[in-house]
């Protein structure tokens, strides 16, 4: 049984090897307002089923959430819409192309293939059939996060929404082939709106900790999401939230996560380990570089890989 003071050195030995890749990538200049993020920050909160927190660097620098708004927009149309609409829309089978590709789109594979990737999620928030799905996905987030101050990042929702030309195109191309009901314009307003939320390590690692544990909240014991929906959630999560390196971080870290271009990583870890990561230098692929490295580290360390030897836990 590990102590806390046990896992904090290991987030600190973690933190020092996830920083020597850091001068290996870049931070995301696509959206303006992004490239002015501190490339020395790297942070990392994980949180034991006991509620036990343990922090190291940089874990309560803001960040926004960008591609890890994915899940919770997911979570929302699964659960005001079900099954089968969401999944009439969207299939779940990874791409290999990068997130923001309108390769498939153009070529007629249609629907887009999973719900991680712009066009899938575009899709996705679509389909939430609620009065006002921005704040319905606001209040989600501050339930599951359990954060009531978390808000949007007014500036990066602006500087998407004024620079999301491939968004637009994307949008589009789903309206032209009957994919995408709505007022494009609109739901791209909400897709910006939800990927500029504001969250440090410690909200997600929160809500890593319910996906971690089924949709149960093991400190208050409240189910908080329908287990049905977390399972199918972190299956997309391990096959495709990592974009076109999901398949390599599966091998090599084995825990289901989603990355953001804004820094974070979201890891729902075996053994009920909640899990997120910051660093906004980004690698090739669009990942956090220290965070994929600080989780591969991790799993490691205290045995956190999906197909672990389950007899062995080190926690
Ligand atoms: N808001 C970003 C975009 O649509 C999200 C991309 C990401 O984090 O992967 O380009």
């Amino acid at each position: 049984m590990m102590m806390p003071q046990d896992i904090d050195l290991i987030l600190q030995e973690a933190l020092l090897y996830g920083r020597s890749f850091l001068s290996r990538g870049k931070v995301a200049d696509y959206i303006p307002e992004l490239a002015k993020a501190d490339p020395s920050h790297l942070g990392i909160c994980l949180i034991l089923p006991d509620g036990t927190t343990c922090r190291a660097g940089d874990w309560n620098v803001p960040f926004t959430m960008q591609s890890i708004a994915k899940t919770f927009s997911l979570i929302l149309a699964l659960q005001t819409v079900g099954y089968e609409k969401v999944f009439s829309k969207v299939g779940m089978e990874p791409t290999g192309d990068c997130f923001d590709s309108i390769v498939q789109l153009e070529s007629k594979q249609l629907p887009p293939f999973n719900p991680m990737i712009n066009a899938g999620a575009i899709v996705t928030v679509g389909c939430i059939d609620l009065p006002d799905p921005f704040e319905a996905f606001l209040d989600l987030v501050r339930r599951l996060c359990f954060h009531d101050a978390i808000r949007l990042n007014e500036q990066v929702y602006l500087s998407e929404k004024h620079s999301g030309l491939r968004n637009r195109s994307i949008a589009y191309l789903l309206q032209s082939d009957h994919i995408l009901e709505g007022d494009p314009e609109q739901i791209l307003d909400r897709y910006f709106r939800m990927c500029s939320v504001e969250v440090t390590t410690e909200d997600l690692a929160r809500y890593a900790l319910i996906l971690a544990n089924d949709g149960l909240d093991p400190v208050t014991g409240g189910q908080m999401i329908d287990e049905w929906i977390v399972r199918i959630v972190k299956t997309l999560m391990l096959t495709c939230g990592m974009y076109d390196e999901s398949g390599e971080f599966a091998v090599k870290a084995g825990i289901p996560s989603k990355s953001g271009v804004g820094g974070g990583i979201v890891a729902a870890a075996e053994q009920g380990i909640g899990i997120a990561t910051y660093g906004p230098v980004l690698n090739k692929k669009g990942n956090s570089i220290g965070g994929i490295h600080m989780l591969e580290y991790l799993s490691g360390k205290l045995n956190l890989h999906y197909f672990a030897n389950k007899t062995c836990t080190s926690v």
